[in-house]
């Protein structure tokens, strides 16, 4: 959520920081702005909407050329998305400009305090006092970072704080607490940025900021110091994709880009993680085997897709090691007061591993003394930082807001954790893991299969364009991919969609199908599943009633053909890897009614990616 970027080097710096916000819209679109300094004083462009109004608001007003630069794209928390509450916010005595990631939460107290000295405030936002707080320390004769550190002392909450001074042409300093930043290094030239993907175009070199550490950069050097000025280590990586990764490539959205990479995310992502013989080798999972072998419940914690991809994981997790394991919702996880022991695992799922409710929940789980292992898309971000063990997903950036391949390669990393617990404990033979694990390596190539045959859903997009009620129905894994897909039209196509189990329908949302409704059913395989008959049942109880039945069945179950308005075929495969086949025609299908609706697929509205916020 938000993205903010600070630039300094010989580049003409209000093109860099144009440039990487364009990359990072997806974080936040409620407004963009630029400020830079020249001759001494700071120049603020910022504009309430997309970037393209940034964009305009720079060719009506040019910002002169400098060596440095900050700008935002904000997801409005506090005060709405107007001129006056986009960022950069600058101080009264216009020392200093800032922006940030985040929510300050005794932001009342500290305005009062300001206020009371005389300062007079331009905006609604929270934001706005720490720009103040900080232009009064160094307009006290502070130096920057000494004053951003005492700043940061200050403020409650969650953010990340880039800053520049108007006296000082060559200088930024950022800090974090709760929200992501990292630098990126250059040769004579530096980063900051909530995101390697607004710097990816000019180094692959980056350092992750520790929580409670801020950065001091000028072209030439980098220093980190947490908030008292005391040196901290820095912890440089190499960025392992490159800008290709982060365009469209020809594609109208990121989204579709994103879904056809799925079979690629699939293979990196399970890729090195398993041996010859099929047993699984999770270096990363720095647990002691004897503790895994101890552990009496998993519960995973997640929020939005990542959520439906840990229900899907419930299932094989219990199947393959018969370890109780609950599904929780973050937000609501750390406030039920849940039981959580030494014995616990907390297996938690966030594409950005910034996710503010799951971070949140896993800190609670880890003052009950729980062990954490984090499933993450993102290098060094700060969920993996403060768990025991990480397992990346290696999906590369996902950029489309609704997600795609980072749900489909959050399921294949729970598989993969599924597995290796059953290998550990002992609850399945070796050659069974073998069996799974072959199965499961040749999904990327029936994904691609999936994706080659999609045009039928392009007719049925056109076919269903003006319906305004969808409903998914599934059952055993199948219901969480009925969930993900109500939630991919949801999200992109603002409809009304919801996912059931199947067989739940008659105790009550049965009610809801009408004529013509049109409902879509993930039909278990045929034959090796006993809940087949009965999905094929609750299709016939849909049908009777006059839905619209969209059936996703496997090829050969023609048992199914004559209760299917539409049939859509998936390659055959073992019920608990069926997810990872059938959600890809649903992703597609929300895509295609989306772009037919004429709705930004990317930035759907009210939406951000990476919810850096509680
Ligand atoms: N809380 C700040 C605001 O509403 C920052 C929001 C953001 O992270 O974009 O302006």
């Amino acid at each position: 959520m938000c993205g903010i970027i600070g630039y300094v080097g010989p580049r003409v710096a209000r093109d860099v920081v144009v440039a990487g916000l364009k990359r990072m819209e997806y974080r936040g679109y409620d407004s963009a702005g630029v400020a830079v300094v020249s001759d001494g004083r700071i120049e603020v462009r910022k504009k309430a909407g997309k970037i393209a109004n940034l964009e305009a608001a720079l060719a009506q007003s040019p910002l002169p050329d400098s060596e440095i630069g900050i700008g935002h794209t904000r997801w409005a928390t506090h005060g709405g998305p107007t001129d006056a509450n986009a960022h950069p916010h600058v101080s009264q005595n216009g020392r200093v400009a800032l922006i940030h990631n985040g929510i300050i939460e005794n932001f009342a107290g500290l305005r009062a305090e300001l206020e009371a000295e005389g300062v007079g405030f331009r905006s609604d936002t929270d934001t706005e006092v720490a720009a103040q707080l900080l232009g009064r320390e160094v307009g006290r004769g502070l130096d920057l970072a000494e004053a951003m550190g005492a700043v940061c002392q200050r403020l409650e909450g969650a953010f990340t704080l880039v800053a520049l001074d108007a006296e000082q042409p060559h200088r930024l300093v950022a800090a974090r607490r709760n929200s992501p930043l990292v630098v990126g290094v250059g040769e004579g030239e530096n980063f900051v940025a909530s995101d390697v993907a607004a710097f990816i175009e000019f180094t692959r070199s980056a350092i992750e900021l520790g929580q409670d550490e801020m950065v001091d950069v000028t072209p030439e050097r980098i220093t980190v110091t947490d908030f008292w000025g005391r040196p901290a280590a820095s912890k440089p990586y190499e960025v392992t994709w490159d800008l290709s990764a982060a365009e469209k490539g020809g594609y109208d959205w990121f989204m579709r880009k994103e879904i056809f990479e799925q079979p690629t995310a699939v293979f990196e992502t399970l890729l090195g993680r398993y041996t010859a013989d099929g047993a699984l080798k999770l270096d990363e999972l720095h647990i002691p085997e004897a503790h895994l072998r101890g552990i009496d419940k998993i519960i995973i914690v997640a929020c939005g897709s990542a959520y439906y991809a840990g229900l899907v994981a419930k299932y094989a997790i219990e199947h393959w090691t018969r370890i109780a394991c609950e599904v929780e919702i973050a937000s609501e996880f750390r406030y039920r007061d849940p039981i959580i022991t030494g014995s616990t695992l907390v297996v938690t799922i966030s594409q950005s591993g910034e996710t503010a409710d799951t971070l949140m929940a896993i800190r609670h789980a880890r003052d009950q003394k729980a062990r954490i292992v984090a499933i993450c898309n993102t290098n060094g971000s700060t969920i993996p930082r403060e768990s025991d063990a990480v397992i990346y997903t290696h999906a590369g950036p996902e950029i489309g807001v609704a997600s795609t391949k980072g749900f489909e390669t959050q399921v294949a990393a729970c598989y993969l954790l599924g597995l290796y617990l059953a290998q550990v404990r002992g609850t399945m033979f070796g050659d069974e893991i073998a069996r799974v694990m072959q199965e499961l390596a040749e999904t990327p190539k029936l994904i691609q299969r999936v994706l080659d045959n999609l045009s039928p859903l392009e007719d049925l997009a056109g076919r269903l364009v003006g319906r305004d009620s969808f409903l998914f129905l599934g059952r055993h894994v199948g219901y969480p991919v009925a969930l993900e897909g109500a939630l991919k039209l949801k999200e992109i196509a603002y409809l009304h969609a919801e996912g059931f189990p199947a067989g739940e329908l008659k105790h009550g949302p049965i009610a809801l199908v009408d004529s013509g409704v049109p409902v879509f059913v993930i039909v278990p395989p045929q034959g090796r599943d006993q809940l087949h008959d009965k999905v094929v049942s609750n299709i016939q109880e849909v049908r009777a009633r006059g839905a619209f039945t969209v059936v996703l069945a496997e090829e050969g179950d023609d048992e199914v053909a004559p209760f299917a308005d539409v049939l859509l075929r998936l390659p055959q495969v073992s019920t608990i890897l069926q997810p990872l086949l059938a959600i890809v025609p649903l992703q597609y299908f929300a895509c295609e009614v989306a772009t037919r609706l004429g709705y930004d697929v990317d930035q759907p509205r009210n939406l951000a990616k990476s919810v850096t916020v509680e």
